[in-house]
């Protein structure tokens, strides 16, 4: 069946952007914004202090279908991750999570396991989704798809500045070596890799504005329900 209001994915690398994009394109269209990244970093944080190993697959998926995750919203309308009806949304940003949410998102079971969740999340539409492999595994009809990318020190600059921002230390060399070795481990996995979908739009955030960025993407949008 037709879905009223289009689903709309963001995909790409880590540090490109799609956050702040996703935020602002989901507030301008007054769309629901899913950040799938955060379900992965709920499983790497509750891994760790339920000393499951990140490397452990199916102990991961045993370990996320007894989770109950779901999102607020600040006053900002930036989704926060509550697991078990406890706001985590802090504490998955820290290199080391991230670092592990690019670990447990390897297992094939830990991306099944994730799966209905994010379906259920965007099945009626009306709803941005970023990540890596929802254009091509979660919401292959999506209506709008956009792969973000920069290069790799623009979206190493880009983290450190965020991390800052929220009050965390942050080095641009060792920041730059995540950056790579993330894209290596999401680009290389043979489950769901991080590629952009044929029919999704790429567009390289390094030399465009955010603005510019949104307003592409509002304008792709618009043109859908035009057409
Ligand atoms: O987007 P974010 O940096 O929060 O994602 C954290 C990690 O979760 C990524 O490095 C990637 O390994 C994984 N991820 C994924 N599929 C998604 C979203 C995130 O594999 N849809």
């Amino acid at each position: 069946m037709a879905r009223a209001k289009p689903v709309i994915a963001i995909d790409g690398p880590a540090g490109a952007g799609k956050s702040t994009v996703a935020h602002r394109v989901a507030q301008t269209l007054d769309f629901v914004l899913v950040d799938t990244g955060a379900l992965y970093r709920g499983v790497a944080l509750a891994a760790r202090e339920a000393a499951v190993e990140w490397s452990d697959g199916p102990g991961l998926a045993r370990l996320t279908q007894g989770l109950d995750f779901a999102f607020a919203s600040d006053a900002r309308g930036v989704p926060r991750l509550l697991i078990d009806g406890v706001d985590r949304a802090d504490e998955i940003r820290t290199p080391e999570i991230s670092m592990g949410a690019s670990h447990v998102s390897k297992h094939p079971e830990v991306r099944a396991a994730l799966l209905d969740l994010q379906r259920r999340l965007g099945c009626e539409g009306g709803v941005v989704l970023e990540g890596r492999d929802i254009g091509t595994v979660v919401f292959p009809d999506a209506e709008a798809k956009v792969f973000l990318t920069a290069d790799p020190r623009t979206r190493a600059q880009r983290r450190v500045s965020d991390l800052r921002g929220r009050g965390l230390e942050a080095d641009l060399e060792s920041t730059l070596r995540e950056v790579r070795e993330r894209d290596q481990q999401d680009s290389h996995r043979p489950v769901a890799p991080l590629k952009p979908a044929l029919d999704a739009i790429e567009l390289d955030s390094s030399g465009m504005t955010i603005d510019q960025v949104v307003e592409t993407i509002v304008e792709l949008v618009r043109k859908l329900r035009t057409s």
